[in-house]
């Protein structure tokens, strides 16, 4: 089906119903009610008489009058609620059981359990949100970090969709001067030729600086991969345990005992994962599983966004190790001197390197901030909006449709020509909204949502 919000479609939607807090024993739990068979439902099962809208009730769930749990409950009048339908609020106490008892009842009374998302998509059904926000939802629920989940909030305000709909009035007026032009030719006169290029020339401009931010986005939203390289027991999984903060990598004064890659992600304002792998190197007494160790070690270099290579500054740069940076060099890297609590300053080393000790702890906060410096060529805070690989996508095909009007333009084209390509972009647009939208895009977006959200 397409769905065409600007056409006003209506749907009579069933009653739905989740748990909406994850399962498992905690302070409250959440059964949502959704449509039009909600307060019914809630009228029939609590001892709750006619519940009134916008106020919190105190009672109990009562089935075949055997009381169930003491619940409050917060009724939701339609179209003032998270779906814009009837919705009914449950916070029973956060015990499997309860929650799942009562979830029955629910069900026993008219209402069928919601598919992923469900309460979501309706809510962008009936024009609570538009779909930039609804995915701005699923976004906020599943970041990785702090800082992504401020992102995503932006996004939940509604600031993306703000920019593409500015974006949008300047195509949509010159597409309305076009088509007055065509429909009343003796009335109303086409729009000169330099007028169309500047809006077009500004309405690209606009989508590239919104196309700008991709990369951050993508940085913010997947993270990086970060990889710890250097010969056998220069402290690389001591690294790797002091930046998680706990004991996942094994640790020992035996050479080539991190023999496989092991990889952690943590949160330094981007998610990075980090990973430990098998130290670089060369010896004939070398058996079997450590030599695959290395060979994946190798491969996990190439894979990375950043390398951390370290050398033992207690022992200064080895050969073994001039040959390993030699590898690793013409990635994007940090130095790593290790060891400096017991090192001798004459040691030699590399000029730029970050000396630190995973034992004393000294350095790391130094190396955490140039992880991110390294990776990072923004400031977060200047970040408007996030946006996902679907939205640019959208945005990517508005831009090449609005180059071929503007090389229309350039070229004096026919306007009903131009015309047709400024309707193809204004659908792209329309499209990040989810003004026009189909059934396989709903499904795959609303398909990544939690049950109960
Ligand atoms: P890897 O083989 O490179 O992963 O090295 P490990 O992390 O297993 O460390 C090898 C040895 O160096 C262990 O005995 C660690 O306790 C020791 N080590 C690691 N970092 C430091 C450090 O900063 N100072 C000192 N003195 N010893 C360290």
């Amino acid at each position: 089906m397409i769905y065409n919000l600007a056409m006003n479609i209506t749907e009579e939607f069933d009653t739905i119903t989740a748990i909406s807090t994850p399962l498992g024993t905690g302070g409250v739990g959440v059964i949502r009610i959704s449509g039009s068979k909600s307060f019914d439902i809630a009228n029939n099962i609590t001892t709750c008489n006619n519940l009134p809208p916008g106020k919190i009730c105190h009672g109990w769930i009562t089935d075949k009058s055997k009381k169930i749990d003491e619940v409050i409950i917060l009724p939701f009048k339609a179209p003032n609620s998270y779906t814009g339908e009837d919705v009914i609020e449950i916070q029973c106490h956060g015990g499997l059981h309860v929650v799942k008892n009562i979830l029955d009842i629910v069900i026993k009374n008219g209402a069928r359990i919601a598919q992923r998302g469900e309460f979501t998509k309706r809510a962008f059904l009936n024009k609570r949100i538009d779909l930039s926000q609804a995915e701005a939802v699923d976004d906020l629920i599943h970041s990785k970090t702090s800082e992504f989940a401020i992102q995503s909030a932006k996004n939940l305000s509604g600031v993306l969709a703000q920019k593409i709909n500015e974006i949008k009035k300047d195509i949509f007026e010159a597409a309305s001067k076009i088509v007055a032009g065509i429909d009343f030719p003796e009335d109303v006169a086409e729009p000169d030729y330099p007028y169309l290029i500047q809006i077009f020339e500004k309405s690209i401009n606009e989508i590239d600086k919104v196309l700008a931010n991709a990369k951050s986005s993508d940085i913010l939203r997947q993270g990086i991969k970060v990889t710890i390289a250097g010969r056998p027991n220069v402290g690389k999984s001591s690294l790797f345990n002091a930046l998680l903060n706990l004991n996942r990598a094994i640790v020992t004064e035996i050479a080539g005992t991190t023999r496989d890659i092991i990889s952690e992600t943590i949160d330094l304002g981007l998610p990075v994962t980090l990973i430990d792998t098998a130290g670089i190197r060369k010896n004939e007494n070398i058996d079997k599983v450590e030599e695959i160790g290395i060979e994946y070690s190798k491969q996990s270099v190439r894979d990375s966004d950043l390398i951390l290579f370290m050398y033992d500054a207690s022992e200064g740069l080895t050969n073994q190790d001039k040959e390993i940076y030699g590898i690793i060099k013409d990635k994007k890297h940090i130095i790593i001197a290790n060891k400096i609590d017991i090192a001798d300053k004459s040691r030699a080393g590399f000029d730029n390197d970050l000396k630190i000790s995973t034992l004393t702890k000294d350095g790391l906060e130094e190396l955490k901030e140039k992880i991110k410096n390294t990776v990072l060529d923004f400031s977060t805070d200047d970040i408007e909006f996030v946006t996902n690989q679907r939205q640019q996508t959208c945005l990517i095909r508005c831009r090449e449709a609005l180059g071929r009007a503007l090389y229309g333009a350039k070229n004096y084209q026919l306007q009903d020509m131009i015309y047709i390509d400024l309707k193809s972009s204004l659908l792209c647009l329309d499209e990040i909204t989810g003004e026009v939208i189909n059934d396989e895009i709903l499904n795959n977006i609303f398909d990544h949502f939690c049950i109960g959200k």
